[in-house]
């Protein structure tokens, strides 16, 4: 039995939060006897239900489960949040913490489904398929110290051998399973974080004889991206520069509506959410695109139960009612969540 926390959270959270649950049992005859799902408040979920972003009894309810799945928090639905002893964003920056949640991986990947959809030429997109694996944990967010004077401000970025390593070895591994090429993006000429960043990259690389690495400064890479994305595998960076970069490569393939996102820990449970945020917009209208929710359900099958298998039909299915044109707004059509989530469905069970 797999103990899944679910964190449905707040704005189009809980819709699409139920679709990749119905997809999951689609997926998984015997759910039942496979999985254990334990919805917990969150966020401002969290705020209304206890008075803090991330309640105890949640956290207690992550520490325990075998994976958690994220919907989305915040968003201002409610300007109480704001004023709450922790907010919707605190919560979930603690959640982080507490579970030691370093390494946050999200793949690009622009499907030939997709490609008509894209903002960007397809001759530019069409082929790409990489990874940013992003450190959470540290650099300038955690950084002390910090403050905001009157007519001045400072922040500490901040990094250890410790903390550079280990973010290190998972862009290596994760790349050891796919194209074998890891760029490490820095801005080395100018930041004392990035030159012990570039130095300990290195010399993790030596573990993985196997794979190639090239470095490679942020301001070049944020034109790459754009450029010639397809030139990609994996890409390792630090907390800023992931946050930048992976925001920026989300625009390749056309909506936030369908990409996926992992945070792991070293050994403990991992998080699996979409890139994007709560969408207070169009929350409650049943228009949100789900396949990002789904297509997270699918990679927590893969990476923290080892169901391949299942992983890869659920991705099948989504990219396939894609293809035939049923699809949300974000994409130009007119399926409604529950639409689209009944769609899938039926082709996995087809
Ligand atoms: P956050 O600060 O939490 O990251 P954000 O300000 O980046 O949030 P999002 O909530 O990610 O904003 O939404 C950005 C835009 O993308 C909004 O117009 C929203 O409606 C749209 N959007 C986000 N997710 C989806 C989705 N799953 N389906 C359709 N549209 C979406
Ligand atoms: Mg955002």
């Amino acid at each position: 039995m797999k103990k899944i926390t679910v964190l449905a959270g707040d704005g189009i959270g809980p819709e699409i939060m139920n679709s990749a649950i119905a997809v999951l049992q689609a997926a998984a005859p015997k759910y039942e006897q496979e999985f254990q799902f334990d919805s917990q408040p969150f966020g401002g979920a969290g705020i209304e239900d206890s008075g803090k972003g991330l309640p105890s009894k949640t956290l207690a309810s992550c520490q325990n489960a075998d994976a958690i799945l994220l919907g989305a928090i915040g968003g201002g639905v409610n300007s109480s949040w704001e004023k709450a002893e922790q907010t919707p964003e605190q919560g979930l920056l603690a959640l982080r913490k507490a579970l030691n949640l370093f390494a946050n991986i999200r793949p690009i990947s622009v499907p030939d489904a997709l490609l008509a959809l894209s903002p960007i030429k397809k001759e530019i997109v069409k082929g790409t398929d990489f990874i940013v694996v992003r450190e959470l944990t540290s650099g300038i967010y955690f950084g002390k110290p910090r403050e905001l004077q009157k007519t001045a401000a400072f922040d500490t970025c901040y990094y250890t051998e410790t903390e550079i390593t280990r973010i290190a070895h998972q862009a290596f591994q994760i790349a050891q399973n796919r194209n074998k090429k890891v760029t490490s993006v820095d801005k080395a000429n100018v930041l004392a974080t990035s030159k012990l960043w570039r130095k300990v990259v290195t010399a993790v690389s030596k573990e993985y004889p196997d794979c190639t690495l090239e470095h490679q400064l942020v301001d070049s890479c944020a034109m790459r991206i754009v450029q010639q994305p397809t030139t990609f595998d994996v890409i390792v960076t630090e907390n800023l520069f992931g946050d930048i970069l992976s925001d920026e490569a989300s625009v390749l393939p056309g909506t936030l509506g369908v990409l996926p996102s992992a945070s792991h820990s070293e050994k403990g449970v991992s998080l699996y959410e979409p890139i994007h945020g709560s969408a207070p917009d169009i929350a409650g209208q049943n228009i949100a695109n789900p396949a990002s929710m789904i297509l997270s359900a699918a990679l927590m099958l893969r990476q923290s139960f080892n169901e391949e298998k299942m992983a890869q039909a659920i991705e099948a299915a989504v990219f396939a009612v894609i293809n035939e044109g049923i699809v949300t707004a974000d994409l130009g059509g007119n399926a409604k969540t529950t639409e689209f989530t009944a769609a899938v469905i039926n082709k996995i069970k087809a």
